[in-house]
């Protein structure tokens, strides 16, 4: 089976897409990668969804990804007994570091590193921003401030603080225990939320260990700020738009949403544009003209990957959303201006072999019009540096390994097949050329382009180009 469209869909699945059937269906409809989100999925329940999709995965015969999100550092409210609390605009109020508020006028964060690390003329927003407090006065377990935005406060809503480095670690207990099961079934990707250091990432990095790949969302101001720092320790990054909309103001969110996607692009890695952008599809068989027009800017920009949350994952048309996204995805892509604005945007190769080789593939590719390039990769290095280039002709990635396959599913542009490595030249351009046309990308008679490594099945060695007509000598 073959998808046309080189831009990824990845769908995250929830109470209204979790069933065998559902799952199936969005994977009928595009979805290439699937989310589980830790912040609303049991322990239980990712296992059972991770049971669905690799039997899913062995039906369809096609790498399937799977990426478990963890909820991460999310600070929140105390509780209020009486379950919520006003308050007014132009109001003192006291920040109090307690679980339980103590009478009007009080806040209760559980949080010590919260007054530890708030100084005064920082801001607090509260339920996704609705509630908004600036900071006065800081105490060890009290502070004081004024609401600039004014509202009802209720039990255990979010707390974002943009202008605050928290000291505290990247994962919590929930984290680690989320993340040691998603490891032990053996999940591609893991996706750390609240991302502040590119120690956060690299302390993920060390716990996963090669198990899994690691993405690193971005969702807070500081880690634009340190972006290329975190981009070292990162395989992927998303463009978080639902907490970065909160921490930014509104009309911020665009023009970062370009930065971290030009960044993640020049550096080879993926990266995935993520939050509402479908987000009307939660109720209605249709979206807005401008959430379409939305999804075609990521598309036009070159993303990775679009996302679906709870488009997929609790709404009423979850897979008429991964349908919509597939549209809006194909059409942009047969776009005249695509293919422009990718190679307006194209980074210059880097001083190694393999991306000089790649380079090389491009030119001769359209040089000669080459129907597809057939990249051998077996960490996937390979296979992500030619998705690097955006070519306009498809990339068949071939890895002996199936891990390497499941992650490159989130990769722009690359259909990955699993074969076995090569056993000398001749397999290897035979195989190539088979392959192109068994999957469709090519008919007896079309030329493609190969790079492999010499000596065969080396990681990392990409040092060749061939060009080979299918069903014919080259
Ligand atoms: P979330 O992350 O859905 O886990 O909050 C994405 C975002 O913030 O945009
Ligand atoms: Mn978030």
């Amino acid at each position: 089976m073959r998808r046309t469209r080189k831009t990824k869909i990845l769908a995250t699945l929830g109470p209204a897409s979790s069933s065998p059937e559902k799952i199936r269906a969005l994977f009928e409809a595009g979805a290439d990668v699937f989310r589980i989100n830790m912040s609303h999925t049991s322990r239980t329940a990712l296992a059972d969804i991770h049971g669905r999709l690799r039997a899913l995965e062995s039906e369809v015969k096609r790498p399937i990804g799977i990426l478990v999100d963890l909820q991460g550092p999310k600070i929140r409210l105390g509780t209020f007994g009486g379950g919520k609390a006003d308050i007014a605009v132009g109001a003192e109020v006291r920040l109090i570091r307690k679980v339980e508020a103590d009478g009007p006028g009080t806040i209760p964060i559980p949080h010590p590193e919260v007054f530890t690390a708030l100084t005064p003329g920082e801001q607090v927003l509260i339920d996704d921003g609705r509630l908004g407090l600036r900071i006065k006065s800081v105490g060890s377990d009290s502070a004081e401030a004024v609401v600039e935005q004014g509202g009802t406060l209720k039990d255990r809503k979010g707390v974002n603080l943009p202008d605050t480095e928290l000291p505290i670690a990247a994962m919590t207990p929930k984290d680690r225990s989320d993340l040691d099961s998603a490891l032990n079934l053996g999940v591609d990707w893991v996706a750390l939320s609240f991302v502040q250091r590119p120690e956060d990432v690299a302390e993920l990095r060390k716990v996963v260990a090669g198990r899994a790949a690691v993405l690193a969302k971005i969702e807070k101001p500081r880690a634009i700020e340190r972006l290329a720092d975190i981009l070292v320790f990162a395989d992927a990054l998303m463009v978080a738009r639902g907490d970065l909309g909160v921490e930014l103001p509104l009309e911020a969110v665009p023009g970062k949403q370009k930065f971290i996607t030009r960044e993640a692009r020049k550096a080879g890695k993926p990266v995935v544009v993520a939050t509402q952008m479908l987000e009307s599809m939660i109720q209605m068989p249709q979206p807005t003209r401008a959430e379409v027009s939305d999804v075609a800017t990521a598309v036009f920009e070159g993303a990775d990957a679009v996302m679906l949350s709870a488009e997929t994952a609790a709404g009423s048309y979850p897979v008429e959303a991964v349908a919509m996204m597939d549209k809006i995805a194909t059409k942009v892509e047969g776009d005249p201006l695509f293919q422009q604005i990718l190679d307006a945007q194209r980074s210059p190769p880097e001083e190694t072999t393999p991306d000089a080789i790649i380079a090389a593939v491009h030119e001769v590719t359209q040089t000669i019009h080459a129907r597809a390039i057939v990249s051998w990769t077996k960490s996937g290095s390979t296979g992500l540096r030619a998705a690097r280039q955006r070519p306009g002709a498809p990339i068949i990635a071939l890895t002996p390994i199936l891990a390497t396959a499941r992650r490159l599913a989130l990769a722009w542009g690359l259909h990955c097949v699993l074969t076995e490595d090569a056993h000398d030249l001749d397999d290897m351009v035979d195989r190539a050329a088979r392959i192109a046309l068994e999957e469709g990308f090519a008919e007896a008679g079309d030329r493609i382009v190969i790079t492999a490594g010499l000596p065969l099945g080396t990681p990392g060695a990409t040092n060749l180009l061939r060009v080979v007509f299918v069903g014919g000598k080259g």
